[in-house]
């Protein structure tokens, strides 16, 4: 893929960049290993205060970044606004946080037979992070706030279509005191994240993306004995049973199905509805995303942008094409506009049988399939029927129900009468095919670290545990 922002609104390649040589990523990395050797030996005070510096940089210029990001990828204004402020809740979460989730954990020393027992949490070094475009700000600070908090540095490679958003976080970082090359941005096609993952400097990786992605570096990352996090797709199910709110769940269902124009790793993508209130959750449910007003993603007025890429855009509706060949129903949408830009219009499809391509793959774009079931047992075993794992929703105001969902539903998150979303202050990953590892929270934090088992025994003079907090 070029490095290059192309709008897709319009279609327009706007910037181009030439990939970074060999000597220059050689040299990236040499600055990262070096940064590392000191970050590690300041304060977690000292890493907070930079932390806080990005977040006040990230607020001050949130609305010029949103721009950026609109114009890279086509999230619509708003979204962009809210992303850049969740980025600096976040820098401010880990900042406050972080003295906390690094602290020494002290260990009970009479039952080791130590004088002193305890765990200590250090940085590893250079992490690098394999990102892509759907929250090209969000996605990489998640990663970015607490590694960075931890001690370790960043080699970030950014997915080829949002080169200045990359470039912008690597800025900002800079801007707010962190050494230099604490965090850096390769210019890089994905060819080149061999040489970076294979560099002895490097000492893990995390990757948010495809699955073919997340195999081809969790195979070299295995042969290099490397500690990788994958967070790859989903194909989240949303459930609706008859207890549930129906006028709510088909309200928050539209919104699951086209935040980020139906761009989000967790977005809700198949309906699976109890047939006992199938017909009155159909009819909502279309009758809303029949209503969404899609356009030019700078416009207030406009729901939903267009998709990133041209690619895929034509993915989605061969998506839709196969099932409608196949014999299933679209209740609205379905058509590729003839007009400039990657647009497609909010879809809902049903009457879907395992043999179309919706049925087990990861739909990314607005398009919803709704599944008819007869019974609880029925809504799980469709639920679980794919090889994801990432979110789950379940609607149902029975007690009882709500907490079964909770068991049976297996993917990384379970969000009962609500919408999947990520919080720093909780973990955030999947299970199966959706990855491994955990981000947000203490544990994405700690994914990253060094979990050191110290043992000090009688006649030894260790350090106070705690020492290297301040
Ligand atoms: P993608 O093609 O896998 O790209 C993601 C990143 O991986 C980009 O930086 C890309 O670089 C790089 N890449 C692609 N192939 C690679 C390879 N063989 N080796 C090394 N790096 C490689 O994913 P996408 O289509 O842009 O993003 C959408 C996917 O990401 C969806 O499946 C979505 O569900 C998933 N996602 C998951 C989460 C999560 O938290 N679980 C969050 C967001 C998105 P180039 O751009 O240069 O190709």
């Amino acid at each position: 893929m070029p490095i290059a922002t192309t709008n897709p609104a319009t279609g327009q390649v706007l910037k181009t960049y030439d990939a970074m040589s060999d000597e220059q990523i050689d040299a990236a990395i040499e600055r990262a290993d070096l940064a590392y050797r000191q970050l590690r030996d300041t304060t977690i005070a000292q890493r907070a205060r930079w932390l806080t510096a990005a977040a006040d940089l990230l607020d001050a210029e949130r609305d010029e970044t949103a721009r950026l990001m609109t114009t890279e990828m086509g999230k619509t204004f708003a979204a962009a606004k809210a992303e850049v402020t969740k980025c600096a809740t976040a820098c401010r979460f880990y900042a406050a946080k972080a003295p906390e989730m690094l602290a020494d954990e002290p260990a009970d020393a009479a039952a080791v037979k130590a004088k002193r027992a305890y765990v200590r949490y250090q940085p590893i070094g250079p992490v690098l992070a394999v990102m892509p475009w759907n929250f090209p700000l969000w996605q990489v600070m998640r990663f970015a706030a607490p590694a960075l908090m931890a001690g370790n540095t960043g080699l970030l490679k950014h997915a080829s279509n949002v080169p200045q958003t990359a470039l912008y976080l690597e800025d900002v970082f800079r801007r707010a005191g962190f050494p230099e090359g604490a965090f850096t941005t390769l210019l890089v096609g994905s060819d080149a994240v061999e040489r970076v993952l294979t560099d002895p400097r490097v000492r893990a990786a995390t990757l948010t993306g495809s699955e073919p992605a997340g195999r081809s570096i969790a195979e070299i990352a295995g042969r290099e004995i490397k500690k990788t996090v994958l967070e790859l797709g989903g194909s989240d199910p949303f459930v609706v049973m008859p207890s549930a709110d129906l006028d709510r769940a088909a309200e928050v269902a539209t919104t699951a199905r086209c935040q980020n124009n139906g761009q989000s790793c967790i977005a809700a993508k198949r309906f699976i509805v109890h047939t006992d209130v199938f017909d009155a959750f159909a009819e909502k449910f279309a009758a809303r995303m029949s209503a969404l007003r899609v356009g030019d993603p700078m416009d207030e007025n406009t729901d939903v942008g267009p998709l990133a890429s041209e690619r895929g855009r034509d993915e989605v509706h061969d998506q839709v094409t196969d099932a409608v060949n196949q014999g299933a129903t679209v209740l609205c949408g379905g058509e590729k506009p003839a007009s400039d830009g990657w647009f497609y219009p909010p879809t809902v499809v049903t009457d879907l049988r395992p043999e179309m391509r919706m049925w087990g793959e990861e739909v990314f774009g607005p398009v919803a399939g709704l599944y008819r079931v007869g019974s609880y047992d029925e809504a799980i075993e469709v639920a679980n029927g794919t090889s994801f794992g990432l979110g789950s929703n379940a609607w149902t105001t029975d007690p009882a129900e709500q907490e079964r969902f909770a068991v049976d539903l297996d993917a990384g998150n379970v969000f009962v009468n609500g919408m999947t979303t990520s919080y720093p202050e909780l973990p955030f990953g999947g299970v199966k095919n959706s990855g491994y590892g955990r981000e947000l929270s203490a544990l994405g934090m700690r994914e990253f670290c060094n979990t050191k088992t110290v043992w000090i025994g009688e006649g030894e003079a260790g350090a106070g545990a705690g020492a290297h907090a301040e």
